[in-house]
């Protein structure tokens, strides 16, 4: 075997367990017993650390002097190797070992503070995460920027003053349209009856295949918060149903098929190899988003959706497609970002964007973030923060040392936005379609133009390959100004 040869077998060892750890994650979110938590947390710090060594062994580093990739992708496979190596010996296995240990009970006090509304029983803890997190960007960073070696976990190549940038621009649109909407005079109704959870997953099973979701190699159970886990012939997403409100269920649905479908989609070649996932978690994002608000929340399906509901549920108090197509995009100033409307969505990760660069940077301290937020969210919003739960404590992210992954959520709706101008491009009569729940059009152009390249091309130059232009905020605000004026009348 050649050095190249013996670096991908090792790799896909390597890749092959990887997925292993994350189909135990999705199994502690769905069907483990409640009695199995503490063994589960010892298997996957046993399963860490084999990994942790796997990923620093020296003969990676050998391996990769003498590799002679002979393609791009080959080069694209050593490049990225490579460059997890050099982040993963750059973090000394204590601190990765503390940071893992911190993290998983911080979760726990996270959702135990949460359920009591109780910050100050959260804070001694995420004061720890953070300290390991800022060790760990220092270590990264190696003199750098600390909050950019941190996002480069997620967006590899992403920087604090590009996304600085990228809020610049969507704030002032963004605000000024939000502004319009809540002034408007028509007001949107909301659903008012509920609607049975066998009902509810039946047509969730039905939207899912009609997104082209592939069951042969996936399946759909219940977790309290939707995710989707697992790369190539093994992808499985969650969504949960409410009774009153079986839109969350259906949009959290189509949503995570959209990350389903990027894995599922990805050429096969590049099975259990760094180019056989989503190549970041904005580009991710982008595909969940776009199948989730233009296609799923668009006039043309909502309509084939309204009468779907209508055979499943009989009357339930919407009386036309029209209506149904407003109450599905319906605008409301909430405490809550996953329950926020697209018009309000990056103004909710704005916030959270700027008080974690802070916090990284050490001009924040933990203490004073719960009045950081309230005095935040009020000028943002118009509303007083009633309960830490309904702010500073409703996101796991921070308790995981997730610092620099909210961010990814607004690129990733840039990136639609970029996305779903240039598919009405090319696809200028998918209305036709959609109308009648065949998503094909989109979706094969997202299959060819995005997914199936998995991790072979940087995420901007991807997007700038499938649209034929640099990526920007203007087409996702065009979009949003053109749907929510033509709602409101604004
Ligand atoms: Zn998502």
């Amino acid at each position: 075997m050649t050095a190249f040869e013996e670096l991908m077998a090792y790799q896909r060892e390597t890749e092959a367990l990887g997925q292993i750890m994350g189909r135990l994650g999705w199994d502690q979110e769905t069907v483990m017993p409640a009695g199995a938590a503490e063994q589960r947390a010892e298997e996957m710090a046993a399963l860490d650390s084999v990994l942790h060594r796997r990923r620093t062994d020296p003969r990676i580093g050998e391996w990769l002097e003498q590799a002679v990739p002979e393609d791009d992708a080959g080069k694209r496979q050593v490049e990225k190797i490579h460059r997890r190596f050099e982040r993963t010996q750059r973090v000394p296995e204590a601190l990765s070992a503390a940071l893992a240990r911190t993290t998983s009970l911080a979760h726990r006090v996270w959702a135990e503070a949460r359920a009591t509304n109780d910050f100050a029983l959260f804070a001694p803890k995420l004061t720890e995460v953070l300290d390991l997190s800022r060790e760990k960007a220092a270590a990264l960073a190696d003199g750098g920027n600390l909050y950019d070696a941190l996002a480069d976990d997620y967006e590899p190549g992403i920087t604090e003053g590009e996304l600085e940038a990228m809020f610049n621009a969507l704030r002032p649109r963004l605000v000024a349209l939000r502004e319009r909407v809540m002034g408007s005079e028509r007001t949107v109704p909301t659903l008012g009856t509920t609607f049975s959870e066998d009902g509810q997953l039946a047509l969730s099973a039905e939207l899912a295949r009609a997104f082209g979701y592939n069951t042969e190699h996936g399946r759909i159970d219940k977790a309290v918060h939707p995710f989707s886990s697992g790369s190539g012939l093994d992808v499985r997403i969650t969504t949960r149903t409410m009774p009153d409100d079986p839109f969350n269920c259906f949009y959290s649905t189509i949503h995570e098929v959209g990350h389903g479908c990027y894995e599922q989609n990805i050429d096969t070649a590049y099975l259990l190899t760094p180019l056989g996932r989503g190549v970041s978690m904005g580009v991710h994002e982008s595909q969940s988003r776009i199948y989730e608000n233009q296609l799923g929340r668009s006039r043309a399906f909502s309509s084939w959706l309204f009468q779907r509901m209508t055979d499943t549920f009989g009357d339930f108090g919407i009386g036309d497609a029209e209506t149904f197509y407003a109450v599905t995009n319906r605008c409301a100033a909430g405490h809550i970002r996953t329950e926020a409307d697209e018009v309000h969505y990056n103004l909710h990760i704005a916030l959270r964007f700027d008080l974690e660069r802070d916090l990284i940077a050490g001009r924040l301290e933990v203490p004073d973030l719960p009045e950081a937020w309230n005095a935040r969210f009020e000028s943002d919003f118009g509303l007083k923060v009633d309960t830490p739960a309904n702010g500073v404590l409703q996101d796991v992210h921070w308790s995981e040392a997730l610092f620099g992954y909210f961010p990814t959520y607004t690129l990733g709706n840039v990136y639609a936005g970029c996305l779903h101008a240039a598919l009405r491009r090319d696809v200028p009569d998918l209305d036709r379609d959609l109308a009648r729940s065949d998503t094909s059009a989109a979706t094969d152009w997202l299959r060819e133009k995005v997914q199936r390249f998995g991790g072979l091309y940087e995420p901007k130059d991807l997007i700038e390959r499938a649209t034929g232009l640099a990526p920007s905020e203007g087409p996702l605000l065009d979009y949003l100004d053109a749907k929510f004026g033509d709602i409101y009348g604004v």
